[in-house]
């Protein structure tokens, strides 16, 4: 068996027929499917290891915990923190920015003082920004990209990076940034963006929602204050998610939530909180999403360095083969989208384009539009022949706005997505564009 194909064989989702069709799945961005292990852990958890964590004196609670705080080191490693005490669990992406936009905020921010965020942030990196500047009082100012058209193909929708300086001054007093954005799929330099703001003394909240699934991320080389990131993108349990922040901050800022286990002692009149990482973790966690962690980042960890035996004895890497997949389905779908679909809109060029070739992508994440037709309708259309994409504002309005759009279709793709089904995807979109113009 090919080494994508013995992928795709731990991912029981794929094998489903839609209206009919061989399902093909190409909305990874807004949550991967699941493999087998981390499928079994949660079936285990909630079937046998059922108890609740950190509270009891009996073995089944203990289990329960042992794989919560496993997790917790399994993350801890793989996005190399110092330790246990930077990584907090929470829900998700979303709960983890908003734990910083509170309690840090509340700390920090006082009023005609500014927030910077980046234009191609998804809305859980504006909202809770905003709420914690108006609570303060305080202004948001924002990191633009560029605007302009490519060729007629589309925008190269770029953070300027080169910007911050301009929109730094002694109000700021946060700076949040994407790592890789979930509509143009461009991997932003946060570590310049983290050297500019360091220098003024100021700290950077990354949203890795997308950036933990594409790029090996270590939070200490990257020198990020926050990094964010959910489960349920990088092959996990939805519901769950991280935080990990800096010791010295994390110390600093207060509970976010109150409740049961992130407290020391309790009165009816004060409370002592936990140390850290409990601190952030009120009441009952969803501990068998928080414990899906190691599983789903084993797996992510074998899809880089893990090693398989091919047909005839020979060891093969299964990075080098996803990559090389990964390659072929982006450079296929780079050309086939203007030359095979045609009239289509892209968002987001790399920087190394050269106008006069057309278009360069790295990752395999395409925000598009044909122009004429309603993208809502073309995805209808597509899920009628088993293609699963996703369309809309992808969370993403002031960016998409900014474009010119008021929605777009997006496709992407995963490890587990092969070139055919990319060739597929092309050959629906075709008939899909024929039927809606
Ligand atoms: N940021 C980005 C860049 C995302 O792609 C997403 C998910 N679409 C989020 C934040 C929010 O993640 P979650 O809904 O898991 O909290």
């Amino acid at each position: 068996m090919n080494i994508i194909n013995r992928i795709r064989a731990d991912f029981p989702a794929l094998e489903q027929k839609m209206n009919g069709e061989q399902l093909i799945y190409l909305d990874s961005a807004a949550t991967s499917q699941k493999p087998k292990s981390v499928l079994s852990l949660m079936e285990e958890m909630a079937g046998r290891t059922n108890a609740n964590v950190h509270r009891a004196m009996y073995a089944l609670s203990d289990k329960a915990t042992e794989l919560y705080e496993t997790a917790r080191e399994v993350v801890r490693e793989f996005i190399n923190a110092p330790a246990r005490e930077n990584i907090i669990f929470t829900s998700g992406t979303t709960a983890s920015i908003n734990l910083v936009a509170d309690s840090f905020c509340r700390t920090f921010l006082k009023a005609n003082d500014a927030i910077i965020i980046a234009a191609d942030s998804h809305h859980s990196n504006i909202v809770p920004w905003q709420l914690a500047a108006q609570r303060a009082g305080a202004e948001i100012r924002v990191l633009p990209i560029s605007t302009e058209p490519t060729q007629g193909r589309g925008f190269t929708a770029h953070l300027l990076i080169e910007e911050l300086e301009n929109l730094i001054d002694e109000k700021v007093k946060i700076v949040a940034v994407t790592h890789v954005s979930n509509i143009t799929g461009l991997v932003n330099q946060v570590e310049r963006v983290i050297e500019i703001a360091h220098r003024h003394n100021i700290p950077v909240v990354v949203d890795g929602a997308q950036g933990i699934v594409h790029q090996a991320v270590d939070v200490q080389k990257m020198g990020c204050d926050f990094y964010a990131f959910s489960a349920h993108k990088i092959y996990g349990a939805t519901g769950a998610g991280v935080l990990y922040g800096k010791r010295e901050l994390l110390e600093q800022m207060p509970p976010y939530m109150g409740g049961g286990d992130m407290v020391e002692t309790v009165t009816y009149q004060k409370t002592t909180y936990a140390p850290l990482p409990l601190k952030f973790e009120a009441g009952t966690p969803n501990f068998i999403g928080a414990a899906s962690l190691a599983p789903a980042l084993e797996y992510a960890k074998w899809l880089k360095d893990g090693i398989v035996q091919s047909v005839d004895g020979e060891s093969v890497s299964v990075c080098d083969v996803v990559e090389a997949e990964q390659k072929k389905i982006t450079e296929y779908l780079t050309e086939a989208l203007f030359n095979e679909v045609g009239d289509v809109q892209l968002y987001g060029f790399e920087k190394s384009t050269d106008a006069s070739t057309g278009v360069k992508k790295e990752l395999p994440l395409f925000t598009f539009n044909i122009k004429g037709a309603n993208a809502g309708d073309l995805a209808q259309l597509l899920d009628k022949m088993g293609v699963a994409v996703r369309s809309g504002l992808m969370c993403a309005e002031p960016l998409l706005n900014s474009l010119g759009a008021t929605g777009a279709l997006r496709a992407s793709f995963a490890p587990y997505n092969t070139l055919a089904e990319a060739k597929n995807f092309i050959a629906c979109l075709r008939r899909a564009k024929q039927m809606v113009l």
